[in-house]
């Protein structure tokens, strides 16, 4: 199936489903409902065919150019139909999955995942070790020879885990060289969040929302066959997650500001300030529709992504931040004052654009690897 003809297929059927799959919270919603709401939607979406196009056969797909996934998340989250930084921890782990997991596990856990019946997180982030990933400590011992052991003992803590105390399975990035080993000494584990050993101790976000968590691992044993890649390969997993995070996951995100803009134009009185302002935000946006949309050609012709990925990200966060500033000058006092449901929905998404400049790496790092990696400013680090 083409992507032309998908998104036709799509939106004539998300019409007709409208009443089926929108959300059933009062608004704004908890996080609670809005993962409930995402969980619900895949499951409809999946039973639908919708959910499983743009994935491989082999992990319950019908095939297809990712840029199908790429179409139905967009939909998704510009119809209000999912919250798009939930949503897009799909993009960011089945891949890893269906890369690097012997093929029985992929087959078995993508589908759960697709389809809404399990959710998963991205144990990376440690204290002390964000930006600096190759750091990172959080340690995995073999019960015996590291070639012939059928488990694995890991002890340490992550932080920052988006959806951990909402999580039936955890990506982990575990040190397996020694301390000083860097990126040549990580290994990848897919963990069940239920195994004897881990603790989650969610963190409350500046909205008041506990997006995240931390997770502490003490002798949790994990069987070897869920190590993710090979041995001492687990930089490669983490690498591998940049192309789909920084294509699929921003083309969703932009969906959701064209949103948010429209109703920012709704709201806001009409005069030179607010064209002025709405018009800085749209030429931001549409920059980085641009720019988003040769990055996923690039990737669905096969196309190694690389450092210039840095500049989706400072783009994207940069017009989310835009708009929500934007939202901040012209509705006066909403985001501060107003305790009404829109108040309450503009507060909790300006406080959380805060964040667009920090996850999925900083946009410091990512001037400094623009700068440095392709611009050839400065030494390399
Ligand atoms: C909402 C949210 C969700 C997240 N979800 C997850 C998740 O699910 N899983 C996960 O593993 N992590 C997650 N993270 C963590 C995120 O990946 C890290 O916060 C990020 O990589 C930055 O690392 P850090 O917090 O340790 O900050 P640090 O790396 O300590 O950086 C602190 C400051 O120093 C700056 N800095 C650091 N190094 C340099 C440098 N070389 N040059 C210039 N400036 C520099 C940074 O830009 C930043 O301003 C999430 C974070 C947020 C905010």
């Amino acid at each position: 199936m083409d992507v032309a003809e998908f998104r036709t297929g799509l939106n004539a059927w998300l019409d007709e489903h409208h009443d089926e799959i929108k959300p059933t919270y009062a608004l704004p919603g908890t996080l609670d409902d809005h993962i409930a709401q995402m969980q619900r939607a895949k499951s409809i979406l999946f039973d639908a065919g919708w959910m499983r196009w743009g994935w491989p056969e082999r992990v319950g797909g019908l095939g297809g150019s990712p840029m199908l996934r790429t179409e139905l998340g967009a939909a998704m989250a510009g119809r209000g139909l999912t919250d798009p930084g939930l949503y897009s921890l799909i993009e960011v782990l089945a891949p890893t999955l269906i890369d690097f997991a012997p093929p029985a596990l992929a087959a078995e856990v993508v589908p759960r995942l697709l389809s809404g019946a399990e959710l998963w997180c991205q144990g990376f982030s440690e204290p002390g070790t964000g930006s600096d990933l190759s750091s990172l400590s959080c340690r995995a011992v073999p019960d015996g020879d590291a070639d012939t052991a059928t488990t694995w003992v890991i002890n340490g803590q992550k932080v920052w885990t988006s959806l951990a105390q909402y999580s039936d399975r955890c990506v982990l990035l575990t040190r397996t060289g020694p301390p000083d080993s860097r990126h040549r000494g990580i290994t990848a584990f897919f963990v069940d969040m239920d195994t004897p050993g881990i603790t989650v101790a969610p963190l409350e976000m500046i909205n008041g929302d506990f997006e995240f968590a931390e997770v502490f691992f003490d002798d949790v044993v994990v069987p070897a066959d869920r190590m993710l890649g090979e041995l001492n390969g687990g930089w490669s997993v983490a690498m591998s997650i940049l192309p789909y995070e920084r294509s699929s996951c921003y083309w969703q995100r932009l969906a959701y500001l064209y949103r948010r803009l429209q109703m920012l134009v709704d709201a806001a009185p009409v005069n030179e300030r607010s064209a002025e302002t709405v018009g800085n935000v749209f030429l931001q946006l549409h920059a980085l529709r641009a720019r988003s949309r040769l990055t996923q050609y690039r990737l669905a012709a096969g196309e190694t992504l690389g450092p210039e990925t840095s500049i989706d990200k400072v783009l994207v966060a940069t017009a989310e931040q835009t708009t929500y500033e934007a939202v901040r000058r012209l509705l006066v006092g909403v985001v501060e004052t107003d305790d009404g449901v829109s108040g309450e929905m503009w507060r909790r998404e300006y406080l959380y654009s805060r964040a667009s400049t920090i996850y999925g790496g900083t946009v410091e790092v990512q001037r400094n690897i623009i700068a440095q990696r392709l611009l050839q400013l400065g030494a390399t680090t």
